[in-house]
């Protein structure tokens, strides 16, 4: 390639990423160790280094039209600063601002650092409610842009941090230094990665006029443009990754081909006391799809509390076992693997498998048990049996792929209430079955939003269990406004809350008292579960048998009195959060939540699981007050919806998407525009174009540019794994 052909060819990312920020003018030694700070190395960096948001000065107030009451934005230049202490060692700041007409007071509170930002003679945007003091317009703590005289219609402000000691009008500065060299007139110009047909079919900006519509915008509506082509970009890259590795997966990972059709799936049906859901049989048929091919099954189960997830985790089993193979359950604790035994081998119970060796040629399928309370001699057994195939079923937690457990053939693996399942465990999989990997069901009763599973398991499958069986008595949920301590005089309404237990047990009932959650330690935990235990005792819940479990006692102590709960010969158990999962006493009625606001949403949800789940109907009491909007939308969404899937789409909403990315995308993180919650449509756009684009051009050899961003943009375990692997 000659130099000559070289200017005239557009700007890939990688070039940028090559260029480092010290060529532009303006950016000496000082403000590059600034940059630096702020992680902004080359062009790239600066070029996507977005503006945090953008102030619209079309809509700019004089400060003597600003109307009490209502909010206003005004750019103003500092006339005088004063800080001084007021009552309680707080200090107050006062600064006045003029607009060249008229003049503003703006107060702070405890922000004594106000007057270093704003020192006379400084130009800032500001934004906040007009009040009225003493006769002059005033503005309490408003929210303070520095933004320089560097001003458009449209402003953009930069996120700024202390450390960096960059402000705003540096980064407009570079920035728009940055541009000019880049992009046309004067410069090169960005090469374009989308095909043509993309951007034609979604009326997305090309990507110069993203680029340029995101930082020097001169409208609004230039700004939505630019970010909605940009957000795009992002959301495919990612689902570019996941699609290809599925895909990659699919054509190189060896599975075993079941027949799901086999006999002991059929006769399992046939003696099931009830129909299955909609839901279920939806479910059943997705895995029984996956079970058929020849590549291994990765497949995500969400489903409520009580949706019935076993029962499709048995008869995905089953379909191996039919097929002479072998499979594993895995639950999260051993309370749980347990219950799960019992509940497993009630269920099969009767039923046989072929058994060459034997004269009859059947025998009763086997399900065992590993746990820590297993014997010696019976786990050596059940390891044997394991070995040689005759165990067909074993149940145990976690720990069962990780141990020294050998099988003869792994079929199918179901993990219950597990998120992550991720390279790692894959990897231990693949040690202990050698070529052929099991299918794999992960089961979780925590949804998480469609699109933000196709973002977090977009390299799953995913089945939703989204209805309950039918009979159920919906759980009615109420919100008692108290103090969740106890502490002070009972309000009425506690002590009403506290009589209709009492009539509750006193019918055959059964309640839970979960206490407050603290995250000091869990010593202080255990001490705060104590005192309310005794303080119900002798107060609130005289006269009842109160059990009291915390995760302080030793298991067999546990164990005892979750067993005198389950039989019925305590009243009450007062618990912290390790009720949370599993435990199943259909007698138990009533849940009370002790300082529900300080609870998420999905362990609300959870913990009122735990009742609901016999013939009775249920009651969930919320104790607490919530001091802020987020909380007091919390504990409504609680008393509003019983339904996981709308919960954890309010969930969202009210966290964001930083939570559910946490889980699983650590390092993946090229999501710099993109919310979850606000761009859901474009994750679906986004998806659907990146599994059209890989399944026709599988090693994107068609698309080199867009696959060489894959590996500059993303984070080296992801795509690596896939451009170089
Ligand atoms: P999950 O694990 O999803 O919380 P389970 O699988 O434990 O739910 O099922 C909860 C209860 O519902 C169990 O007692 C189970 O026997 C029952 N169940 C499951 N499927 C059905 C159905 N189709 N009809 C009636 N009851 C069902
Ligand atoms: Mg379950």
């Amino acid at each position: 390639m000659t130099s000559e052909s070289s200017i005239q060819e557009p700007l890939s990312l990688r070039n940028l990423d090559a260029i480092s920020v010290t060529q532009l003018k303006g950016v000496g030694e000082k403000k590059a160790k600034g940059l630096e700070k702020a992680e902004i190395h080359t062009l790239l960096d600066l070029l996507t280094f977005y503006p945090r948001r953008y102030l619209d000065r079309t809509k700019e107030a004089r400060i003597s039209e600003m109307v009490e009451g209502e909010e206003a934005m005004a750019l103003v230049t500092v006339v005088k600063s004063t800080s001084r202490r007021i009552r309680g060692g707080r200090t107050m700041v006062n600064i006045t601002v003029t607009d060249g007409d008229s003049n503003l007071e703006l107060t702070f509170f405890n922000q004594a650092w106000r007057t270093r930002q704003l020192p006379e003679g400084r130009k800032a945007m500001i934004v906040g409610k007009v009040g009225f003091f003493r006769g002059k317009r005033q503005m309490a703590n408003p929210v303070v842009d520095l933004v320089g005289d560097k001003t458009g219609r449209i402003v953009a402000v930069y996120p700024q941090s202390e450390k960096s000691g960059l402000h705003t009008w540096d980064y407009v500065e570079f920035i728009a230094e940055a541009i000019r060299r880049t992009l046309p007139p004067k410069g090169r110009g960005l090469d374009d990665p989308l095909p043509m047909s993309l951007l034609d079919e979604h009326d997305f900006v090309d990507r110069n006029a993203a680029i340029r519509g995101i930082h020097e915008a001169s409208s609004m509506a230039e700004m939505s443009a630019a970010r909605r082509r940009l957000v795009f970009e992002e959301l495919l890259r990612m689902q570019l990754v996941l699609v290809m590795r599925k895909r990659h997966m699919e054509a190189t990972e060896v599975g075993t081909v079941h027949s799901p059709g086999g006999p002991l799936v059929a006769r399992f049906h046939d003696r099931l006391p009830f129909d299955l859901t909609g839901a279920q049989s939806r479910a059943i048929e997705e895995i029984a799809g996956d079970l058929a091919k020849p590549f291994p099954m990765h497949r995500l189960l969400q489903g409520d509390v009580g949706s019935g997830k076993t029962l499709v985790a048995v008869a995905s089993m089953l379909a191996a076992i039919d097929g002479g193979h072998q499979a594993a359950l895995m639950a999260p604790t051993e309370v749980l693997a347990e219950q799960h035994y019992a509940g497993i081998r009630d269920l099969l119970g009767g039923l046989e498998v072929p058994d060459p060796t034997s004269l009859l040629g059947d025998r009763p399928l086997k399900v065992e048990l590993l746990s820590n309370r297993t014997s010696t001699p019976d786990r050596r057994r059940i390891l044997n049996e394991l070995l040689v195939g005759q165990v067909d079923l074993v149940i145990g937690t976690h720990s069962l792929i990780q141990e020294t457990v050998q099988f003869n053939s792994l079929g199918v693996v179901v993990i219950d209430e597990q998120h992550r399942f991720g390279v790692e465990q894959r990897a231990a999989l693949r040690e202990k079955s050698g070529d052929v990997l099991p299918d794999v069901l992960v089961m979780t009763a925590t949804p998480i939003p469609r699109t933000a599973a196709m973002t977090v398991y977009g390299d799953l499958d995913v089945s939703v269990l989204d209805e309950l069986p039918p009979g159920r008595t919906p759980i009615v949920t109420r919100w008692v406004k108290a103090p969740g301590s106890l502490e002070g005089e009972p309000s009425l309404e506690l002590e009403a809350m506290w009589s209709e237990i009492k009539e509750q047990v006193a019918a055959g009932r059964q309640v839970y008292v979960v206490t407050p959650l603290i995250d000091e330690s869990e010593k202080v935990e255990v001490a705060s579960a104590e005192n309310t235990f005794e303080r119900l005792m002798y107060d609130e819940l005289d006269g009842l048998q109160v059990g009291l479990l915390h995760g302080r006692l030793s298991p067999s102590d546990r164990d005892d009195t979750m067993e005198r709960f389950r039989r019925g010969n305590l009243d009450v158990l007062v618990a912290t959060t390790v009720i949370e999962v599993g435990v199943d006493v259909p007698n138990a009625t009533v849940m009370v939540i002790l300082d529900a606001d300080r609870f998420g949403i999905a362990q609300l949800h959870q913990l009122r699981g735990r009742v609901g789940r016999g013939k009775h109907e249920s009651t969930c009491w919320l104790v607490g007050e919530a001091t802020t909007p987020d909380g007091e939308a919390r504990l409504q969404a609680l008393v509003d919806s019983t339904d996981g899937f709308e919960l954890a789409e309010v969930d969202l909403e009210l966290r964001g998407e930083g939570t559910i990315l946490g889980e699983r995308q650590k390092g993946r993180n090229d999501l710099r525009l993109a919310s979850l919650r606000r761009d859901k449509e474009v994750v679906v756009q986004a998806r659907r174009a990146a599994i059209e684009l890989v399944d026709s051009d599988p090693g994107l050899a068609n698309h080199p540019v867009l696959l060489d961003e894959l590996d500059l943009l993303l984070d080296d375990d992801e795509a690596s794994y896939l451009l170089k692997g």
